[in-house]
């Protein structure tokens, strides 16, 4: 193997390249470097390549066109396109009709949404393979997971503005039913939105977001 492209620092998404470290150079945006250096885990190659906007390989007359889109899903997250195939490799953070990862460890929600719709103005594709299962989606997902972000943010600063208290059921009652008719079918939908309401009501606390929509 010539090159190993660590899609970002999860251990889940990071750990066992060692058995490619014979042959194969690394590879990882910026800011995954330190954090993959860190773990000091004889199973994870730390990074001899590493870059923050853009990095195009070429490997057997094909191209491959790694780009860095913002934080979303960690903050090192990049994603692979392989134009000739029309084809874009987007681990964890566009999920195929599936909700977002639990109560969105590491994540930076709001960047999310941007990220996406920079992925959506900017890359060429039809296939979309993210990193887990169901397999593959497409281009539409990345505007479905936005405007389930988009959607489920509204509907939990709705939420306070009547008054339901953060994490109560009936909070979690209020978010349910404004999504459900358009994402109710995705998969882990009723079993992680508590979850994912916890992590944006975390989030917005830690980053000293109050919550309430932004006045124009
Ligand atoms: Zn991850």
């Amino acid at each position: 193997m010539r090159y190993l492209v660590y899609s970002h620092d999860h251990a889940d998404q990071a750990t066992g390249g060692e058995v490619f470290a014979d042959t194969a150079t690394f590879i990882s945006h910026s800011n995954a470097v330190e954090k993959l250096a860190a773990l000091n885990d004889p199973r994870t190659p730390v990074p001899e390549i590493s870059f923050t906007d853009e990095l195009t390989i070429e490997l057997g007359g094909k191209t491959l066109e790694l780009y860095y889109a913002g934080r979303n899903h960690s903050d090192n997250s990049i994603v692979l396109l392989y134009p000739e195939r029309r084809l874009l490799f987007a681990v964890d953070f566009i999920p195929v009709n599936t909700l977002l990862f639990q109560n969105l460890p590491d994540a930076y929600p709001d960047e999310w949404i941007e990220s996406l719709r920079w992925i959506d103005e900017n890359l060429d594709f039809d296939i979309l393979v993210p990193g887990h299962p169901p397999l593959p989606g497409t281009k539409a997902n990345v505007t479905a997971v936005r405007e389930y972000l988009e959607d489920l943010m509204a509907a939990v600063r709705t939420a306070q503005d009547q008054g339901l208290a953060d994490n109560s059921p009936e909070m979690v009652e209020a978010v349910r039913t404004e999504p459900e008719p358009t994402y109710g079918t995705w998969g882990m939908f009723a079993e992680w939105l508590p979850l994912i309401i916890e992590g944006l009501l975390r989030i917005w606390a830690e980053t000293g977001a109050t919550g309430a929509t932004p006045a124009a």
